[in-house]
């Protein structure tokens, strides 16, 4: 029987106490039976746009709260078959170099005083509109950023470690590093080719900040530590798998669609290249184009998180003021995302 986030109730009560124990611990949870009534005359447009009129009537509304992040999302499948108005979208643009300064870059990117950092496939960079104290690119040598490769990838990843260490040498105080990569527009990227963003900060970002701490707390309170307990409440429900040093969650609140987290305790996060390679490719199979990865250190791990933001021919945006003030609207199932990934 394929699980879905609905079941969670019937799930939980088939784990071990202590597992349970852990569960209720992290997470805050209400499943509501959500009823409509329908127009006689929308019932055929109902039933064309989501194959039942029962569906529609009787929705399920899961909302789930993390307990001491507070990160929440809003779970309803039938999110995704609403009707989205769509915008002309070919392809075929996006291979298109005319006018790329960044297939150029070095004639047409500014780059740090301290000079570029060279990869075989890659180069550094400096934002020319910058958005912190040290604000970095690593700019692939692929135009296309939906063209990827195991030892590219690896190579855009060692290039930023070498970018971060050269900032440290400069400036010992800029010690928070912040890694980030836009893919296409609807993830935010002003720029189609391939490249990702560096960041190093004096002073830690908030959530960073706010993540560290509750960590710290949860140590004292409970003496364990609140990455592996998370990972552990995963795994235990069958959304978490544990590859070499990494821990990687199809995680229970996403920001938005298809959230996948992982924890690392690799030395160097030049290691986790090949799994988020296999993380793409699984994206890609299941027809994502634009995302978000980010990746900092908080004590000694490593957290690398991915996102899927929607179609990319579609018109409206998919954050609205529910995310960005209340909980995460998602219609994909973490449940699901875990049986479709092959890793
Ligand atoms: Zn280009």
């Amino acid at each position: 029987m394929e699980l879905k986030i609905i079941d969670l109730p019937k799930l939980i009560n088939k784990l071990p106490k202590k597992d349970k124990e852990l569960f209720n611990r992290f997470y805050s949870f209400e499943i509501s039976d959500s009823k409509l009534s329908i127009p006689t005359k929308m019932e055929t447009w109902i039933k064309n746009k989501f194959g039942s009129l029962e569906k529609v009537k009787n929705q399920k509304v899961v909302l789930i709260n993390n307990n001491f992040t507070k990160e929440g999302s809003l779970f309803n499948e039938l999110r995704n078959l609403r009707p989205i108005q769509k915008v002309e979208m070919d392809l075929k643009k996006i291979e298109k170099k005319e006018n790329c300064n960044f297939c150029n870059p070095k004639n047409f990117t500014p780059y740090n005083v301290f000079g570029r950092i060279k990869g075989k496939y890659c180069i550094t960079a400096v934002n020319v509109a910058k958005y912190d104290y040290f604000h970095g690119l690593v700019i692939f040598r692929e135009h296309n950023p939906l063209k990827i490769k195991k030892v590219w990838l690896h190579d855009y990843f060692k290039t930023a470690d070498k970018w971060f260490e050269k900032v440290r040498k400069t400036d010992m105080e800029a010690k928070n590093f912040f890694l980030i990569w836009n893919c296409l527009w609807r993830a935010g990227a002003s720029i189609v080719h391939g490249h990702m963003q560096l960041c190093a900060s004096k002073m830690q970002y908030g959530k960073l900040d706010l993540l560290a701490k509750i960590s710290d707390e949860y140590k004292k309170k409970f003496d364990s530590d609140y990455f592996s307990d998370l990972f552990e409440i995963h795994k235990s429900l069958g959304l978490g798998l544990e590859i070499k040093k990494s821990k990687l969650v199809f995680y229970l609140t996403p920001i938005k669609e298809k959230e996948i987290v992982i924890f690392s305790k690799e030395k160097k996060f030049e290691k986790l290249s090949d799994l988020v390679y296999r993380v793409l490719q699984n994206y890609f199979r299941l027809d994502v184009k634009s995302f978000n990865l980010s990746l900092y250190k908080i004590k000694d791990y490593w957290i690398l998180h991915l996102v899927d933001r929607g179609p990319i021919d579609r018109k409206n945006s998919d954050i609205g003021a529910m995310e960005l003030y209340g909980n995460s609207v998602i219609s994909s199932d973490p449940f699901k995302l875990a049986k479709e990934f092959r890793l």
